[in-house]
């Protein structure tokens, strides 16, 4: 079981590499920012558990996430391992996930680490677009969806903003991921697990960069 974490504040574009790394690999993408909206989207107890915390960009409780996770490492597809995305996000979830690797006697072989500047994650992410129909996420300024024809067709209806994508929420996302997410790098450094990647440069050479650390 090889299990990788993509570490990194909001929109430095853990998601869009993760697909790429799992179409390499053949391990399983989890996002538990995709498991919370998923659930909410069902309108289980736990999205609507979540809800209020991800409008605020705040976190949700350590308890109610790793529980989550733990449930869904339960699952079938997971034997070959994990890119793990949006999670840990704080140092207890860092142990737990420690712990639950421990006894299925895993481990994590890389921490990468996205590093972007804060005033280029409001930018991106006040950007981002998602599909309804494919899930497949754009950007409106870098990168938007185009027709047929390659007309840039950002505005049709096809297309949403994560509710919790607008300035303010960002600007709280990432105090939140300074004051809380980022003490796991040292973390992950102290294990000798961590590469730090520099996620500000092209998307084409960010994934090549990323292909080369995990060895895919
Ligand atoms: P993301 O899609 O990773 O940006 O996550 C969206 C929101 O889901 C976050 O702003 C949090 O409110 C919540 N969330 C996702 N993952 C976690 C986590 N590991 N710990 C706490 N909250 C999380």
């Amino acid at each position: 079981m090889k299990n990788i974490i993509f570490l990194g504040p909001p929109g430095a574009g853990k998601g869009t590499q993760a697909k790429v790394a799992v179409e390499r690999t053949g391990l399983t993408h989890v996002s538990t920012g995709d498991l919370f909206r998923a659930a909410l989207r069902e309108g289980t107890p736990l999205g609507l558990k979540a809800k209020s915390y991800m409008d605020k960009g705040e976190l949700v409780p350590d308890d109610v996430v790793i529980d989550m996770l733990l449930e869904r490492l339960e699952q079938p597809d997971i034997t070959a391992g994990v890119i793990f995305d949006g999670f840990p996000r704080t140092l207890e979830q860092a142990r737990a996930l420690d712990e639950t690797l421990e006894r299925r006697g895993a481990q994590i072989a890389a921490v990468l680490l996205f590093a972007v500047e804060d005033e280029v994650l409001v930018q991106r992410i006040s950007g981002r677009l998602t599909s309804k129909t494919t899930g497949e996420v754009y950007n409106r300024y870098f990168n938007p969806p185009r027709d047929a024809a390659g007309n840039d067709i950002s505005d049709s209806d096809e297309y949403y903003q994560r509710p919790d994508d607008n300035e303010e929420t960002v600007r709280n996302r990432l105090r939140v991921y300074h004051n809380q997410t980022s003490p796991l790098i040292a973390y992950y450094r102290e294990r000798g697990v961590l590469h730090e990647l520099d996620g500000q440069q092209e998307m084409a050479d960010v994934t090549r960069q990323m292909l080369e650390v995990i060895g895919a």
